[in-house]
C-alpha cells in the first residue's frame, strides 16, 4: 500500500475541486418534486355563479353527489399512480356526462338555440395543450382536446374542422339534441324575453363551467375544462375556458389551474397564466397568487379558480357567491362544497 503522505495530499487536492462541483451544481438545482414521492392532490369545479343558499336540499345534496362521484373517479385514478393528465380528463368526462353541469349533456343553449361547447386541456410536463371550440355534435370535448393534443400538429381546432378530426380519431359524436335540457331552455327562453338592461346581467348568470386540477405522484401537474359556455352567447361567440392562459393552464414549475366565470373578463386579465407567474416571477405561494387575480384583479361576482400547486397545495377561489368543488389530496383530504 503506498503510504507516502505527499502523494495522498496530492490526491485530495485533486478531488476537492470535484466535490466543490458537485456541491454547487446540487445547491443550484431547482427543488424538483421528489418522483418517488406518493404524494397527489386533486380539485374540481362544477362553475361558479349566483347560487341561491336556499336551493331546496334534495338540490343541494344532488350536486353534492355528483361533485363526490367525480372527484372519487379522479382520486381512484391518482391513489393507483395514475398520471394527472388521465385524472382532470377522466374528472372533466364524468361531469360533461352529468345533467347538472353546463358542459355536454346539460349545457346552456346560444341565441340561436342551439349548443357551442368549448374545451381545453394542458399538461404541465412540457406545456402541451389541446383546445377545441365551437363544437354541435362531440360528446366529451375533453378527450377530443387531449387527441388534438396528443395527436396532432396543432393546438387549438375549431368549429368543423375539429368535428372532421373527431371522425379522424373515431371519436363519438351525438345529435345535439343529446345536450338538451329543460332547465337550460327555459334559461334560455328567459334570456331571450328580457330586453331590459338587466338582461346582460341575467345572462352573466346563466353560465357555468366543469374542471379539474390535478399533481400526480410522478410529480406532474395537468389542467382540463370544459363548458358550454353563457346562456344566449352570440354566433361564434368563445369565451376563456379553450383559450390556454386564460380559463386552463399548467406549467410544472408552478401550477395547475382551471376556470369559471365570466369568460370575457378572464380573458382579458389572462387569469390562469397570471396566477402562475405570479408564483414563478414573485414567489407567491398558490393562495397567495389566486387571492390576487380573484379578489384584487377581477371585480366581485366575476368568478373563480381551482388551482393545485407544484408542492401539493390546493386553492379553491372565488368571488361570486358560490363555487361547486371538490378536494381531496394523499393526506386523506376528501370535501365538496358549494358556497
Ligand atoms: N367561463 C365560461 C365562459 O365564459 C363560463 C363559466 O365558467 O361559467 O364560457
Amino acid at each position: 500500500m503506498n503510504r507516502n503522505p505527499w502523494s495522498q495530499i496530492l490526491l485530495l487536492l485533486l478531488l476537492f475541486p470535484i466535490s466543490l462541483a458537485l456541491n454547487a451544481q446540487a445547491l443550484s438545482a431547482p427543488p424538483a418534486v421528489s418522483a418517488t414521492s406518493a404524494r397527489w392532490s386533486l380539485a374540481i369545479h362544477g362553475g361558479a355563479g349566483t347560487i341561491p343558499t336556499n336551493i331546496p336540499e334534495a338540490e343541494k345534496e344532488q350536486y353534492l353527489v355528483s361533485l363526490r362521484a367525480a372527484l372519487e373517479a379522479g382520486k381512484a385514478i391518482l391513489a393507483g399512480g395514475g398520471t394527472s393528465l388521465d385524472a382532470v380528463e377522466t374528472v372533466v368526462r364524468t361531469l360533461e356526462d352529468d345533467p347538472l353541469f353546463n358542459a355536454c349533456k346539460g349545457a346552456v343553449f346560444t341565441h340561436d338555440g342551439t349548443h357551442e361547447l368549448d374545451a381545453a386541456i394542458m399538461d404541465g410536463r412540457d406545456l402541451s395543450c389541446g383546445s377545441v371550440a365551437a363544437l354541435t355534435t362531440v360528446r366529451n370535448p375533453i378527450s377530443l382536446a387531449r387527441l388534438v393534443m396528443e395527436k396532432s400538429p396543432h393546438v387549438f381546432m375549431v368549429g368543423t374542422g375539429a368535428e372532421r378530426f373527431a371522425d379522424e380519431m373515431r371519436v363519438p359524436r351525438v345529435d345535439p339534441k343529446y345536450f338538451d335540457t329543460p332547465r337550460r331552455y327555459e334559461q334560455w327562453q328567459a334570456a331571450l324575453k328580457a330586453e331590459t338592461p338587466e338582461k346582460a346581467e341575467q345572462e352573466k348568470k346563466d353560465k357555468d363551467t366543469v374542471g379539474a386540477v390535478a399533481l400526480d405522484v410522478h410529480g406532474n401537474l395537468a389542467a382540463a375544462t370544459s363548458t358550454g359556455g353563457m346562456t344566449n352567447k352570440r354566433f361564434g361567440r368563445l369565451g376563456d375556458v379553450p383559450v390556454i392562459g386564460a380559463g386552463t393552464y399548467a406549467n410544472n414549475r408552478t401550477c395547475a389551474i382551471s376556470a369559471t366565470g365570466w369568460g370575457e373578463r378572464f380573458i382579458r386579465h389572462t387569469v390562469a397564466h397570471d396566477i402562475s407567474a405570479l408564483m414563478e416571477y414573485k414567489g407567491m405561494t398558490l393562495q397567495q397568487a389566486a387571492d390576487e387575480v380573484i379578489h384584487r384583479k377581477l371585480e366581485k361576482g366575476d368568478g373563480g379558480v381551482i388551482g393545485v400547486g407544484r408542492d401539493g397545495s390546493i386553492a379553491l377561489v372565488f368571488n361570486s357567491e358560490g363555487m361547486y368543488r371538490g378536494a381531496a389530496d394523499s393526506s386523506g383530504r376528501f370535501e365538496v362544497a358549494i358556497w
